[in-house]
């Protein structure tokens, strides 16, 4: 592996009205907190020289590869329902893209590099704690086997930064299969720029829905492949219990990634109306919400692509309603059948025996407010003879029971299910106290985690507190971003 890392400057190049060309702040102590290695490895970087003084500075964007050509990427977005017309990359840097082995291009992104043109009040950065928590969910969800940008590293920078009380500063080395967001395209559209419109819509075809070019109208095209990418998206989540928090329109993808980690968090106690932001007062995000949410922001991305579609806007309008129709189908489908697989169930099960079966299940765990990550593995149990630690987490037992009868009918593979329910999720509680420790220059916790979380399906000794909710103790879990 060379070392240094070639970055292209694709982006920057070829959307100047969309691209500040910038300079992250200089770091007056940079210091390695955590480094992704296989992560680094399968990009083919040098660990040892990413591990030098060179190198990290080259991951905060002090030292520069050459011909990177680092810029603030502008956007807008509907923040809780509200549209700002410029939000943009106000802490956050582009430096570049690599080419990687599938030929795809990868964006090597800054987060907490300093104010930006886009800064407005902020004052460009992060502190280390939030900067680790996008590290470790981000990390968890791609174990998970949920599409999202990865975490390459996250770098102290020895300068302080005023929260509520000064904490400690740090870089995120974020890698993406892109960072075109649905903002991305309400900020070409909303620049009256036809020309610019329609090279960021194939800009996209191009790195993410390449298939687009089959159709007839490949805007269209664009439209249809997105509403699938976040369809299976916004369903994975739901499936592991995943509260993204702030799905402004900003904050979603067109690759179909999941993007910018704030104040996230895993259900514990099943609860469809569960919110955890502390600056969601309304409930917008609230975990049943988030499928509706996705849709919304979706038909504000039609909107943006409104013109491409058709020149006529009736007409473009009835085609976009088309595509988003296939939204909920695809939702539905991709929720359903992992449900299913969830409950260890044969694929082609007949929908009106396994569908009621998945409700009442979901109605019972409801109602005891069982956590919902061990239910599903505890099921596994149960599946293999031993009921008791579920039932354990059930309220009403005569009900469960009889469902227990029903869905042991269906012969459920216990191993399948294993496969597919994890053990190990970032535990609000576990991921807070590492963040804790972290901030006090302590990383054990979090690496402790990270290990428990990268192997999220394969149970060992020893991680025993990281399958455990939360005790009692620890209250209503809030986050803040
Ligand atoms: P987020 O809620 O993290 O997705 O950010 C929403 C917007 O606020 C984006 O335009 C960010 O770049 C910007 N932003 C968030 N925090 C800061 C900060 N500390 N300094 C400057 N801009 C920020
Ligand atoms: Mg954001
Ligand atoms: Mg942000």
């Amino acid at each position: 592996a060379p070392s240094t890392i070639a970055l292209e400057g694709q982006f920057a190049e070829g959307f100047p009205e969309l691209a500040i060309p910038w300079r992250a702040e200089e770091a007056p102590e940079p210091q390695l907190l955590a480094l992704n290695q296989p992560l680094a490895v399968e990009l083919n970087f040098d660990l040892d020289f990413l591990r030098s003084p060179e190198g990290i500075r080259l991951l905060i964007g002090n030292a520069l590869p050459a011909d990177a050509t680092p810029v603030a990427q502008a956007y807008a977005g509907h923040q809780f329902g509200w549209y700002s017309p410029r939000l943009g990359d106000g802490r956050a840097l582009l430096l570049g893209e690599i080419a990687v082995a599938d030929g795809k291009l990868r964006d090597i992104h800054l987060k907490g590099s300093g104010r930006t043109p886009f800064a407005r009040n902020g004052d460009g950065l992060a502190a280390v704690g939030p900067m680790l928590r996008e590290y470790i969910v981000s990390e968890a969800m791609h174990a998970l086997r949920i599409p999202t940008t990865r975490s390459l590293a996250v770098v102290g920078t020895g300068k302080p930064v005023h929260r509520e009380r000064l904490l400690p500063g740090a870089v995120l080395t974020r890698v993406a299969s892109s960072h075109l967001r649905v903002g991305s395209f309400q900020y070409a559209r909303a620049s009256n720029d036809l020309d610019l419109l329609r090279r960021l819509a194939d800009h996209a075809i191009e790195r993410h829905h390449p298939s687009s070019d089959q159709e007839a109208n490949r805007y269209l095209g664009l439209l249809k492949g997105v509403v699938s990418v976040q369809a299976t998206l916004v369903a994975q989540w739901m499936l592991v219990g995943f509260v993204h928090g702030v799905m402004n329109t900003d904050n979603m993808t067109v690759s179909g990634e999941t993007i910018d980690y704030g104040p996230c968090a895993f259900m514990e106690g099943f609860d469809p109306g569960a919110v955890y932001s502390s600056i969601d007062e309304q409930g917008r995000y609230a975990y049943r919400n988030q499928p509706l949410v996705a849709e919304w922001n979706l038909a504000r991305f039609a909107e943006s692509l409104a013109p491409l579609i058709h020149e006529d806007e009736e007409q473009a309008v009835a085609l976009a309603v088309e595509a988003l129709n296939g939204f909920r189908q695809q939702y539905s489908a991709t929720w359903f059948s992992g449900m299913q697989a969830k409950l260890g169930l044969p694929e082609g099960i007949d929908d009106g025996v396994a569908s009621p079966l998945v409700d009442h299940l979901l109605e019972l765990v409801q109602e005891a407010g069982a956590d919902y990550t061990s239910l599903f593995r505890s099921l596994g149990q149960a599946a293999r003879g031993d009921a008791e630690p579920v039932r354990r987490q059930i309220l009403d037992l005569a009900a469960f029971d009889s469902w227990l009868e029903r869905w042991r009918a269906l012969s459920p593979d216990a191993d399948a299910m294993d496969r597919v329910n994890p053990i190990y999720i970032p535990r609000n509680h576990l991921v807070e106290e590492a963040l804790t420790a972290a901030t006090e220059g302590d990383m054990g916790p979090t690496d402790q985690l990270l290990t428990a979380v990268s192997q999220p399906y394969n149970e060992r000794t020893g991680f025993e507190k990281y399958a455990m909710p939360a005790p009692e103790s620890f209250g209503p879990y809030r986050t803040f971003c």
